[in-house]
């Protein structure tokens, strides 16, 4: 059975598998994929159609029976057998292009902050599955934390803010592990789904998600900004039934999500006060790191900064940060070392 995979890994790999993309790093050509997480199924048959950029193309316009799925919509992994086809396909691809033999080939996974054992230990099978031989999991923030390359194995507290697709991870993280953290159902999703509530609210139509996620990045924003933006959209009016054409700006998008994005301020603020002190003050000084996709919104981190009184940054792509720090890993066993979690082998 191993002799089967033996030196088809050829590289160590680093991998985010996020709810809304999949990244995978390797030492020598940096990122080599970053694909939609979404996979594409007949359901009559359980064949996989089409997984990544493709799938996520056929999101809301398949047949009856094709089904779409995003095995980790919810930030935890709602369909694990998908999330095993998906990431067999994506290391696959990586390894497909390399024929040399390595030894000892390794792969460093970001995972979500809450998931249980059980499902721990269905990653680690599924990238042995994929041809693994030794698998290590981290915890997302703190992947991003090391991607940023703050110094997470020292004494002074950091607090690491990763606003995803399905979950947003408010962490303290302080001699190599999180202390402090909250996981929250209120990421970039839950900001689609408003604007498709909004829009339908006060203009009577209905949008797909695709639409609204395009509205939330052309023109969201969180505070005013010094100039408005505008944005042409169609969908189906829900009196008539018919396509009907409206301009939205960006007022109304800030009207649409401000409840998410208290939301997340809030939380914020309830780990800042749940928090020991000598680590809160660290906090104060070091200030608060904005990662994942959401982090990108327009005057985010000036809010925020306002509401908690403590300087909050953005970190340099903020989308690939958790995919760097595994990389990171996959070259400094050290660090490895004091950040991995432990195997779930004994289950
Ligand atoms: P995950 O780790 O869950 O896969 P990501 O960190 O890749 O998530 O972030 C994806 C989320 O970020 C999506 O909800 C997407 O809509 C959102 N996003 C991406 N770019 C922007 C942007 N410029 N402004 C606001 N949100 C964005
Ligand atoms: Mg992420």
């Amino acid at each position: 059975m191993f002799s089967r995979f033996f030196g088809k890994f050829s590289k160590d790999l680093g991998i985010d598998l996020g709810t809304s993309s999949t990244l995978v790093y390797t030492p020598d050509k940096g990122i080599v994929i970053n694909e939609p997480s979404v996979v594409a199924i007949n359901s009559r048959t359980d064949e996989v159609l089409a997984i990544g950029e493709e799938a996520k193309k056929m999101l809301g316009k398949t047949p009856s029976h094709i089904v779409t799925i995003k095995p980790l919509y919810e930030g935890v992994i709602s369909d694990f057998e998908v999330t095993e086809k998906m990431l067999k396909y994506f290391i696959d691809k990586v390894h497909s292009e390399d024929f040399t033999l390595a030894p000892r080939p390794r792969v460093v996974i970001g995972i979500p902050l809450d998931i249980t054992e059980v499902e721990k230990k269905a990653v680690e099978d599924a990238a042995k599955s994929a041809g693994a031989r030794q698998v290590h999991l981290v915890e997302e923030p703190m992947a991003a934390a090391i991607g940023v390359r703050l110094p997470v194995t020292e004494a002074a507290a950091t607090m690491i803010v990763d606003i995803g697709g399905g979950t947003t991870d408010i962490a303290v993280i302080s001699l190599g592990g999180c202390v402090n953290w909250k996981n929250l159902r209120v990421a970039g999703n839950t900001l689609n789904n408003d604007i498709i509530q909004y829009v339908r609210e006060e203009f009577n139509i209905l949008i797909g998600e695709q639409l609204a996620e395009k509205l939330k990045i052309k023109i969201g924003s969180v505070a005013p900004l010094r100039e408005t933006l505008e944005m042409e959209l169609r969908g189906r009016d829900l009196i008539t039934g018919l396509p009907k054409e409206i301009k939205v700006g960006d007022g109304q998008i800030r009207e649409a999500i401000t409840d998410s994005i208290n939301q997340i301020i809030d939380n914020i603020k309830i780990i800042l006060e749940t928090t020991p002190p000598e680590l809160v003050s660290d906090i104060y000084e070091s200030g608060i790191i904005l990662t994942g996709g959401g982090a990108l919104l327009r005057g985010l981190a000036q809010e925020m900064s306002q509401a908690t009184r403590i300087p909050v940054r953005v970190a340099d792509d903020p989308l690939t940060c958790v995919v760097r720090g595994t990389g990171i890993l996959l070259a400094d066993a050290e660090l490895l070392a004091k950040v991995v979690l432990p195997s779930t082998k004994e289950l």
